[in-house]
C-alpha cells in the first residue's frame, strides 16, 4: 500500500482524485455492511445504524458535529501556519471516565447534519487554506464520514485526510480507510489491559489498539512532512500521561519501538485534567505529578524514540 499512497502523492490533484474515488466506490458497500449491522468499532453491537438503531455510542448514522473551524491548536505538523481544518465529531464509541473532552463525546453536544452539508464544509475549510481535513474521533460515525467525503472529493477536496482517532479501532474499517486517510492520529490510551478496562469500558482495547497501530503503520508508514514541515502523510501516534501510570507508558513505547518503528511519531502529553468522573476517582481525581511525567519522559528515551513532541509540564 505504501506505493499506491506515494504514487497517490505524486500523481496530479485530478488522478489521485479520480484513484481515491473509485476505490471509495468499490467499498462503499462494504462499509455500509458493517453500519447495518453495526461492527465500525470492536464493541461489534450489532444494531442497524444505516436505520438510526443506537449502540453503546448513541450516535445515529450520522453525521453528527459539534463544530468545524479552522484549529491552531493541534502538533506542529497538523496546524502548519494555516490551521487544520478540524471537524469535531460528537459521540465517542469509548466510555473513559476521565474523557477531557466529555462535553462532545458523552453528553453528545453537537448537530446532526447531512453528509452533503458536512461536505459543503470541508470544501469551505480548504477554501479558507486547511492545510488538512481533520476528523476528531471518527471512529463510530465512520461509515457517515465514508459518504460525505466522497462526495468532498468528487467536489474537488484534494486535501490531506487526518484520521484523529481514540485507538480502539477494528481492523476491518480501518483497511477500509487504505488509500483513502494520509495522516492517521490515533491515541495509544493504554498498555495494559486493566485499566482500559476499569476506566473506558473496553477490556479488550491494548489488543485493538495494537492491531490497529501496525495497520495504520502499515498504509502510511513513518510521518512525512513538506519542506514548511507540513503533515502530508504518515503516523503520529498521541500518548495522555495520567496519574498513577494509569497509562502504562513504558509497555506503550516498548510496543511501538519494537512493532512498528523506532521512527514513529510519538506526541507526549502532559494536559491530563480531572474531567467528568474523574473527580469521583481516588487517584484521577488529581493532575499528573512532575515526577510521573518526568519518569514518562525517561521511558520514551529508554525505548529510543526520538521523534515527535514533548508538551511541556
Ligand atoms: S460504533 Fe457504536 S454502535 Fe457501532 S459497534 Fe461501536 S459502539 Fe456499537
Amino acid at each position: 500500500m505504501q506505493d499506491l499512497h506515494t504514487s497517490l502523492l505524486n500523481e496530479s490533484p485530478e488522478t489521485a482524485s479520480t484513484d481515491r474515488l473509485s476505490l471509495m466506490e468499490s467499498r462503499l458497500p462494504a462499509m455500509m455492511e458493517l453500519a447495518s449491522n453495526c461492527r465500525l468499532c470492536p464493541r461489534k453491537c450489532g444494531v442497524d445504524r444505516t436505520a438510526d438503531e443506537l449502540g453503546t455510542c448513541v450516535i445515529p448514522f450520522g453525521p453528527v458535529y459539534s463544530s468545524a473551524n479552522l484549529h491552531f491548536g493541534e502538533e506542529p505538523p497538523i496546524s502548519g501556519f494555516r490551521g487544520s481544518g478540524t471537524i469535531f465529531l460528537t459521540g465517542c464509541n469509548l466510555m473513559c471516565d476521565f474523557c477531557q473532552n466529555f462535553p462532545i463525546s458523552h453528553l453528545r453536544h453537537g448537530n446532526p447534519t447531512t453528509t452533503t452539508e458536512l461536505a459543503r464544509q470541508m470544501l469551505e475549510l480548504q477554501e479558507y487554506g486547511a492545510h488538512n481535513i481533520n476528523l476528531v474521533t471518527p471512529t463510530h460515525q465512520a461509515a457517515a464520514l465514508y459518504e460525505t467525503l466522497l462526495i468532498a472529493f468528487k467536489r474537488g477536496l484534494n486535501i490531506p485526510v487526518v484520521y484523529n482517532c481514540g485507538g480502539y479501532e477494528s481492523l476491518e474499517v480501518l483497511q477500509l480507510w487504505d488509500g483513502i486517510v494520509d495522516i492517521y492520529m490515533p491515541d495509544a490510551k493504554y498498555g495494559r489491559d486493566e485499566p482500559a478496562s476499569r476506566l473506558s469500558n473496553a477490556p479488550d482495547y491494548v489488543h485493538h489498539n495494537r492491531m490497529a497501530l501496525k495497520e495504520m503503520h502499515r498504509q502510511v508508514g513513518v510521518l512525512q512532512t513538506d519542506d514548511r514541515g507540513v503533515a502530508l502523510s504518515g503516523l503520529l501516534i498521541r500518548h495522555l500521561v495520567l496519574p498513577g501510570d494509569y497509562s502504562g507508558s513504558e509497555e506503550v513505547f516498548r510496543f511501538i519501538a519494537d512493532e512498528l518503528s523506532p521512527d514513529t511519531y510519538i506526541s507526549l502529553m502532559s494536559q491530563y485534567f480531572p474531567a467528568w468522573r474523574a473527580l469521583e476517582h481516588p487517584v484521577l481525581s488529581r493532575k499528573v505529578s512532575r515526577d510521573e511525567y518526568r519518569r514518562a519522559m525517561e521511558a520514551l528515551e529508554r525505548c529510543g524514540l526520538s521523534n515527535g513532541w514533548i508538551q511541556p509540564f
